[in-house]
């Protein structure tokens, strides 16, 4: 008899490995499916990594089991994944299992589990109206008519009879009512999406008729939509998809949060239909991951929308990819394997053939490079929508404002704020900090209440009650005695404040503000997340106080007024994306204002007023400020110009790390004269923080001037160093942050 043999990967290994395929299994194996491999006494999950066939020896230990019907990824991906480990410095296999969700389990194509659906109510062409229907049917007809397709708990809230009569519409024809299933819900219902506009206007259709062809063809382009906020980006992302679908092909579209899923969700939904859209990101069930899943999978969902990881969306014959808000640095992974979404969706373009649009109103300054240099196409949108001019921004200068209400609020801003609440407008308050108070200091001795395990101060979250490490995220209480001179609480002290504070005491200073907050505290879940957004798009809510979560992304029309209560934050942080960050962050924050009905105000309070990125941001000077940060860049060989790779060295002791940090630095400069490269090495030096969770980490970075020379370095240094006992070193390419 023939046998027949297949290779694939385990997780952490390197090297692949073969084995016998048996003959029932002979027809689901194909190039990255999942199967279950004896190694050594165990059984390990692998990846195939190409079809099977005919094998030459018979003693090959035999695959033990498939685990799914359907393949789990395309086999045409393989590719993408070989080359995306192969640039992240990652083993193939250890790359594939973290893209696929945490506890997917085995993949049936029938879908067996039963999933929450629910009713869509649309007015159909084929029925016949006649004068003697009762009223009531003429009430949903008119609804209908208003209101375009809707939800039957929409439609009920508007008509409670609504269900009484439906059935015997549908039965004559005069609605369809079609179910789905429902993807995600919030708080039992979607946020209302907002209707699709009359037409396009000129540059949507400019932009729209740039990328149509590359669709056709299938063929890999890069863009850059570049926007400002309010130009309308999500219509181009949609026309792109409808494209893609009227093909028969399928669509990716990132988003870099949750948040701005919710919205674009329910808009694609009611736009592509229901059932072609699936949504994956960290905010969903295991469940509803799976059931996600299973419909990309299965191709029965075309359109992928997610954070980040959907970069890996199970979707074949791909005719787009939109990624929005590129710049934003939440498409970094940080844990696990380190990658770029953002990158990724461009390596994966490549790969499947088909353009990929970057949109932003603030590009990455590599990807505005980028496109200067004409490797990405560059779509400007100049203008905004509803055809108003962007927001009026003002510097407010804390040095010369004393007396602050409240500790926190100017005079000037507090009046504005009242102002816009007068005229019936919304406000939003920007403070990219949360909890109450980021440290407690004792006034006697003046020492601050560490977390035990970091080199941080903990974080007084006063509605908890507790005092929380924003980064190992460890609670306790608040201890009755300071640590070091025993003396009681009441001598602990607040220093400085975050948007709890903000809350707590606005209002006290006006009561009359209905208040609301967005932070990771307060929209811990996409339902609470959904129920803030909607109670601001409801207008039930004056003033929105929040951190980077609500900066970008969101179009709350009846909002004017923007303030932003310490601009300063991260300004003088010994990084050299520093200000390229402050830029971005007011520039997004700013765009929220005034979108749809009047022009908005902008009043920023900092402490740098002269500082070039907050000047350029307020001037609206993009030019000017991406020109002399790609000089600084320039001049320091720093991306986009030279490449970095970040490797953290990190142990129980300070000077384990230190010693292993500084060895690891020698081998990479004997490397880097090894090879003959223009390349750097730079540091050791201690994170600068410098131990989270009882490890104490040291950094090393190599900057090269492209990106496989650091890779060289990297290779052939880190290869030398072996693997000390307790020191462990997480590789980082094209780093972020260092943390
Ligand atoms: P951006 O992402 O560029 O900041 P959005 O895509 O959020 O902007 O669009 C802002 C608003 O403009 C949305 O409410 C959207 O429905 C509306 N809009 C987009 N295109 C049009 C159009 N052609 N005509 C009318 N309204 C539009
Ligand atoms: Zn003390
Ligand atoms: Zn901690």
């Amino acid at each position: 008899m023939l046998a027949y043999q297949v290779e694939v990967v385990v997780a952490p290994m390197e090297q692949p490995l073969s084995y016998g395929v048996p003959s029932h299994l002979l027809p689901i194996i194909r190039p990255l499916s999942r199967v279950m491999v004896p190694l050594q006494k165990r059984q390990v999950m692998a990846f195939c990594l190409n079809a099977p066939y005919p094998s030459q020896t018979t003693k090959l230990k035999p695959i033990a089991d498939a685990l799914d019907d359907i393949a789990c990824l395309p086999p045409e991906l393989l590719a993408f994944f070989e080359k995306a480990a192969a640039y992240y410095q990652t083993p193939l296999g250890r790359f594939l299992e973290q893209a696929l969700p945490a506890g997917l389990g085995k993949l049936q194509g029938q879908g067996s589990r039963s999933h929450k659906s629910q009713s869509l109510v649309e007015l159909a062409g084929n029925g016949v109206w006649n004068e003697d229907f009762p009223p009531q049917l003429y009430i949903i007809r008119h609804i209908l008519e208003q209101n375009g397709p809707l939800w039957l708990p929409r439609l009920k809230e508007l008509f409670p009879r609504a269900a009484y009569w439906l059935p015997r519409m549908e039965k004559q024809g005069l609605v369809k009512i079609s179910r789905h299933v429902l993807l995600r819900q919030i708080s039992g219902e979607f946020i209302q999406p907002e209707a699709a506009p009359a037409a396009l206007s000129l540059q949507q259709q400019a932009a729209l008729e740039s990328i149509r062809p590359a669709i056709v063809a299938a063929e890999f382009k890069s863009f850059l939509l570049h926007g400002v906020t309010g130009s309308g980006k999500t219509e181009v992302y949609l026309g792109a998809c409808q494209e893609a679908l009227a093909l028969g092909k399928t669509a990716l579209i990132l988003v870099p949060e949750i948040s701005l899923c919710l919205r674009l969700q329910g808009i694609l939904q009611q736009r592509l239909g229901a059932e072609q859209v699936a949504v994956l990101h960290s905010g969903l069930s295991a469940a509803e991951r799976y059931s996600q899943w299973v419909a990309l999978a299965s191709g029965r969902a075309k359109v992928a929308l997610g954070a980040r990881s959907a970069v890996f969306a199970p979707l074949a014959n791909l005719g787009v990819i939109c990624v929005d808000e590129e710049q934003d640095e939440a498409y970094k992974q940080e844990d696990r394997v380190r990658y770029n979404g953002r990158d990724l969706a461009l390596l994966r373009g490549q790969e499947q053939g088909c353009p990929v649009v970057l949109g932003s109103a603030t590009p990455a300054l590599g990807t505005f490079y980028l496109a200067c240099e004409g490797r990405h196409r560059l779509l400007a949108m100049p203008g905004r929508v509803y055809d108003l001019p962007l927001p009026r921004m003002e510097l407010i200068d804390l040095r010369a404002t004393p007396r602050l209400l409240g500790g926190f609020l100017s005079e000037r801003l507090f009046a504005e704020l009242k102002a816009a609440k007068s005229r019936g407008r919304q406000s939003i308050l920007f403070l990219n900090r949360r909890g109450f108070a980021p440290a407690i200091i004792c006034a006697k001795c003046g020492t601050k209440i560490f977390c035990p395990a970091c080199s941080l101060s903990l974080t007084w979250h006063a509605q908890r009650r507790k005092l929380i490490c924003h980064l190992c995220g460890c609670q306790r209480p608040l201890p009755a005695h300071c640590q070091s001179c025993q003396s009681p609480a009441e001598h602990f002290k607040h220093l400085g404040l975050g948007t709890e504070a903000v809350e707590e005491k606005l209002k006290e200073l006006a009561p009359e503000l209905r208040l609301a907050r967005l932070d990771r505290d307060t929209a811990a879940s996409p339902e609470q997340l959904g129920g803030i957004l909607r109670r601001v798009l409801n207008q039930e809510v004056d003033v929105l106080i929040g951190t980077q979560m609500l900066s970008k992304g969101h179009h709350f029309p009846n909002l004017t007024l923007v303030g932003v209560l310490l601009a300063d934050q991260g300004l003088n942080q010994p990084d050299f994306r520093a200000s390229e960050r402050a830029y971005t962050l007011l520039t997004q924050v700013a765009g929220r204002a005034g979108r749809q009905y009047e022009q908005g105000l902008v009043l920023v309070q900092t402490f740098n007023p002269q500082h070039h990125a907050i000047q350029a941001a307020v001037m609206h000077d993009e030019a000017g400020f991406y020109q002399q940060e790609l000089e600084e860049r320039r001049a320091l060989g720093y991306p986009p110009f030279g490449r970095l790779i970040s490797i953290r060295v990190e142990a129980g002791q300070e000077e384990a790390a230190r010693q292993a940090a500084e060895r690891l630095g020698e081998h990479l400069r004997q490397a880097v004269d090894k090879l003959r490269l223009r390349a750097q090495v730079l540091g050791p030096a201690p994170a600068p923080v410098a131990k989270v969770k009882h490890r104490w980490r040291y950094y090393l970075l190599i900057k090269a001037g492209n990106a496989k020379q650091a890779a060289s370095v990297l290779r052939l240094g880190a290869f030398r160093l072996g693997a000390p006992a307790g020191v462990s070193l997480t590789v980082d390419v094209d780093p972020l942050q260092l943390l």
